[in-house]
């Protein structure tokens, strides 16, 4: 038997498009560049970390603010499945902090609504995590539908997000590294990690293209 990753090809074949057709900067809106060269210093990764719950630690690649925010939400908010090559270092210098000794630990990506899905016809952390080199464990079923964090307080997002993620196959006595695009208030990260806990695998921790530390940002769902 053989076969393929049916949103795999589409994701790739996205790609080459966007290559091919005349593009702006996804940072600056300048023309004819994907990424101007201006845009591209402001996505060198720097490398932070915070607490996000309960022993549970995220690495950050940048900060999501400026050109960084406006090269997300080109990813996940316009189409723009070329700016995951540019996003990618972040994610992958995070990764390497998080867990610099990476033998026997699994990377699983948060997984997207089939709504959510549906709508960009690509999932930008499945995207993210592929540039970034990595190969995902799928744990996951695709989440249950839930409202847009970013109308909510944050105990509302904790309870908003209470049971979305559910596993598919079985995570005891896995060490895994949850990766996700941004983390705002964490509560995704948390009931991840909590999902993940309540199956047997132990949380090692978290690793993000980006972080907004001090404030909320709207982040697209
Ligand atoms: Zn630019």
């Amino acid at each position: 038997m053989w076969g393929w990753d049916a949103a795999a090809v589409r994701e790739a074949a996205l790609d080459a498009l966007a290559v091919l057709l005349p593009v702006e900067c996804a940072g600056c809106g300048a023309e004819d560049r994907g990424l101007c060269s201006s845009c591209r210093a402001s996505l060198v990764p720097e490398v932070s970390s915070r607490l996000v719950g309960e022993g549970l630690r995220v690495w950050s690649g940048l900060e999501y603010d400026g050109v960084v925010r406006e090269v997300v939400l080109a990813l996940k908010r316009d189409g723009r499945v070329d700016a995951a090559r540019a996003l990618a270092p972040a994610l992958a210098a995070a990764v390497v902090a998080a867990a610099p000794e990476p033998d026997g630990i699994d990377v699983v990506a948060v997984p997207a609504t089939r709504r959510a899905y549906r709508r960009r016809g690509y999932d930008p952390v499945r995207l993210l995590v592929g540039r970034a080199g990595l190969r995902e464990l799928r744990v996951f079923s695709a989440a249950r539908p839930h409202a847009a964090q970013k109308t909510l307080g944050v105990s509302a997002r904790d309870a908003n997000l209470r049971g979305a993620f559910r596993l598919r196959r079985a995570v005891a006595g896995r060490r895994i590294l949850i990766i996700d695009d941004v983390v705002t208030s964490g509560a995704t990260l948390r009931e991840v990690a909590r999902a993940l806990r309540e199956g047997g695998a132990d949380v090692v921790g978290a690793a993000v293209v980006a972080s907004t530390p001090k404030r909320f940002a709207p982040v697209v769902e």
